[in-house]
């Protein structure tokens, strides 16, 4: 895993300078050959394509080296500001986001289970079938005897039944990017926050059904 971090580290240099070279050489050439255009334009797609994945892939490669500073967290507090970040995806896709009861408090580090919920929430919003605007509700049950158990369910494409324990590999995804945006590394994310606080994360969905993914965190 430090393999991956110093590689996607090291990676980030030599990529900011294709794609800023890629851009100053678009600019000045613009409009004088199509072909050109093109193939500068797709230089400038990829280019950024791969700095998000290297991105993505430093975040996941850094969670099991890095060290947690674990405290209570206010749990609504921490979706609010969640929420707030993606007010704009929440705007632009219509997607009706609520909290459904009491959400317990629990123990986490906050800048990990604030990417966790914002992981779980813009694909439940992105996901969407595209047929009725995404609806989203998050829940939570607080067990007298065990950790409280937080829900993320929404209305969205599903995913069957086989691929439950794949996508929660780094870079499996289960549609082309041209369909949904995305790196394939968002729920391994999830799924090293959620170890790193000793809890458990698994998901129920069936095909067209939506999706609910749970989470356990510890109880404050
Ligand atoms: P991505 O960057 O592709 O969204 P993730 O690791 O977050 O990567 O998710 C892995 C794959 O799991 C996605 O490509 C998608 O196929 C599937 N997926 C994740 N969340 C949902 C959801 N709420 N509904 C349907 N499919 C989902």
């Amino acid at each position: 895993m430090q393999f991956a971090s110093a590689a996607s580290h090291d990676l980030q240099s030599p990529l900011r300078k294709i794609v800023g070279f890629a851009e100053i050489l678009r600019e000045t050439i613009a409009g004088n050959n199509a072909d050109t255009d093109e193939a500068l334009n797709f230089i400038t797609e990829s280019g950024k394509r791969m700095q998000t994945l290297v991105r993505d892939l430093l975040h996941y490669s850094q969670i099991s080296a890095q060290t947690f500073e674990s405290a209570p967290l206010v749990f609504t507090d921490v979706l609010e500001d969640v929420l707030d970040d993606l007010a704009i995806d929440i705007k632009d896709s219509g997607a009706v986001v609520g909290v459904d009861g009491q959400l317990p408090d629990c123990v986490g580090a906050e800048s990990e289970i604030r990417r966790l919920l914002q992981n779980l929430l813009s694909n439940a919003i992105k996901y969407s079938a595209r047929v009725e605007s995404p609806k989203v509700r998050i829940s939570a049950t607080d067990n007298q005897n065990g950790p409280p158990v937080y829900a993320i369910r929404d209305n969205g494409i599903g995913i069957p039944a086989q691929h439950h324990n794949k996508v929660f590999q780094v870079f499996r995804r289960l549609h082309a990017v041209h369909e949904y945006e995305g790196t394939g590394i968002g729920l391994a994310i999830c799924k090293g926050i959620v170890d790193r606080h000793g809890g458990r994360l698994w998901l129920e969905s069936s095909e067209n059904e939506g999706s609910t993914f749970f989470s356990t965190l510890a109880k404050s």
